[in-house]
């Protein structure tokens, strides 16, 4: 008998737990209330028309080494398109490249920022000066910086205000979904220090070339190769408790007996699952209620005209952050999509506000579609997309394990915790959710873990990137 294991959530934290467990030879059972895997990073149909969207454009990197092992059992790691060169304006329709040259990292990339034009002579010097820290930190020198926020490094460092608006708040911001007055420094450091300047590969862009949910698509068959099972448009109600371990999963129509339990869903989720009891009996559950959130908003634009040339565009100081290029419809429509992170301000906004707004900056940053409207457009807000990486949050993210915990020892030694808002040293992202499945399924099968992340290079090593 293989022992059975209950994954309440089949976002990327409850795949990357459930592959994890069948390759050890258990049986992973995933609860999962909608009748789709990905979570958060999934795809969705538009009740207006059938159509299959996506949630909101998903964009790894190459430093996302769990993501893309992850990818790699799934069978679907032809379907991510790698992008060398990012492209950059500052609503002036002037286009600036950004890609690596022949050097090693940490220089590679250097040349391109700085021929960039949006960016003045003063404002230049102010990011080489604030990436020669960064780098001059290590992994050390960030963690030290956890408990202060991003501003705060940037004024340690003299940045003007126009140099952290042009430049380091909107990678910031599209990076950590949080903008750099809130975000914990040490998240801000790492996104440059593991993204841009530890080795050659880390920086390119990974998008996928299929609807989302299509990246899980053989998630099923693996599951039930050892005899596990998804329950789909299942709700998990409670999680069962004999007052020592833990014996399952209450759901909306049964009762789910299991040896282990992996919570693999948001805070306040997690939060309705747990009675005063288990809470007593576990630390890592007393501080679920800290977690704030932070909303994006996606809107996807359909045009009877070309609109964009580019396959994404990066538009610096300005509302939509990051716009793409989603290729052609089968009406011979462009479609493109426009995110905006952080995006507290917009959420009252009605649809149709929504999209005048998107246009005026579309327009600023691409004037050659001045005067072209879409024929289609569909906002999708979630207002809490990503647990909101403060510092203050660092210490109350739990561990995958009991026992081992960020408020402070103790635990239920068969149950588990998954997913982005866990201990896992990352900012909330699709990477951060995958390393916490596999941290937990490690803790249960003693098989596995996290993939390491890509060495520096000898040169980034040798400056003290380390
Ligand atoms: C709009 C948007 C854009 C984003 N863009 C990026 C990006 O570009 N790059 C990036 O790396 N990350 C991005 N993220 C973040 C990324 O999507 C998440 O970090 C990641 O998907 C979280 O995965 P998870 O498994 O931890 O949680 P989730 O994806 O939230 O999975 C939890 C699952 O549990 C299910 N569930 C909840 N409650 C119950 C219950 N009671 N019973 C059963 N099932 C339940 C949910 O339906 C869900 O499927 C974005 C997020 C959003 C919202």
């Amino acid at each position: 008998m293989r022992p059975r294991v209950a994954i309440v959530g089949g976002g990327l934290a409850g795949i990357a737990a459930a592959l994890q467990l069948a390759d050890a030879d258990y049986q992973p059972i995933i609860i999962e209330s909608r009748k789709m895997l990905g979570g958060r990073a999934t795809s969705v149909v538009d009740p207006r028309n059938n159509q299959l969207i996506d949630n909101c454009q998903h964009v790894l990197m190459g430093c996302c080494t769990n993501l893309i092992d992850l990818y790699d059992r799934l069978g679907v790691i032809d379907t991510i398109q790698w992008h060398k060169e990012l492209y950059w304006t500052l609503s002036n329709g002037e286009i600036d490249r950004v890609k690596a040259n022949r050097l090693p990292a940490p220089l590679h990339l250097a040349r391109s920022f700085t021929k960039m034009r949006f960016l003045n002579a003063k404002e230049r010097k102010q990011i080489k000066k604030a990436t020669w820290r960064i780098i001059r930190l290590g992994s050390k020198g960030r963690y030290n910086w956890r408990d202060r926020t991003f501003i705060e490094f940037l004024k340690y460092c003299k940045q003007d205000d126009s140099t952290i608006s042009k430049f380091w708040n909107v990678v910031i911001t599209s990076a950590c979904n949080l903008d750099v007055k809130r975000v914990s420094a040490a998240h801000a450091i790492q996104v440059f220090q593991q993204g841009f300047l530890a080795n050659r590969w880390s920086y390119t862009m990974g998008l996928a070339t299929v609807p989302l949910v299509e990246l899980y698509s053989t998630v099923e068959k693996s599951i039930e190769a050892v005899g596990g099972e998804i329950h789909f448009s299942t709700s998990a109600k409670a999680i069962s408790f004999d007052g020592s371990r833990v014996t399952g999963v209450v759901t909306s129509s049964d009762f789910v007996e299991a040896s282990a339990v992996i919570a693999a869903v948001p805070p306040d989720r997690l939060e309705k699952l747990v009675s005063h009891t288990i809470k007593a009996a576990d630390n890592r559950l007393q501080a679920l209620d800290r977690f704030q959130t932070s909303p994006i908003l996606g809107v996807h634009l359909w045009f009877d005209q070309q609109v964009m040339d580019l396959p994404h565009l990066v538009i610096a100081d300005s509302g939509v952050q990051w716009l793409f290029n989603k290729g052609t419809d089968d009406q011979s429509r462009q479609h493109l999509h426009a995110v905006i992170s952080a995006a507290d301000s917009w959420m009252e906004l009605t649809e149709q506000e929504i999209v005048k707004c998107v246009m005026e900056d579309i327009h600023r940053a691409l004037p050659k579609s001045i005067g072209i409207e879409p024929n289609q457009a569909r906002s999708i807000k979630e207002k809490r997309a990503t647990f909101a990486a403060t510092p203050e949050i660092e210490n109350y993210r739990p561990s995958a394990a009991a026992g081992y915990v960020g408020v402070g020892g103790g635990g239920i030694k068969n149950l588990f915790l998954a997913g982005d808002w866990c201990d896992t040293g990352w900012p909330a992202t699709m990477e951060g959710a995958v390393r916490s499945g596999y941290a937990a399924a490690l803790q249960i099968t003693g098989q596995g873990g996290v993939v390491a992340d890509v060495p520096p290079s000898f040169l980034a090593r040798l400056l003290g990137l380390r």
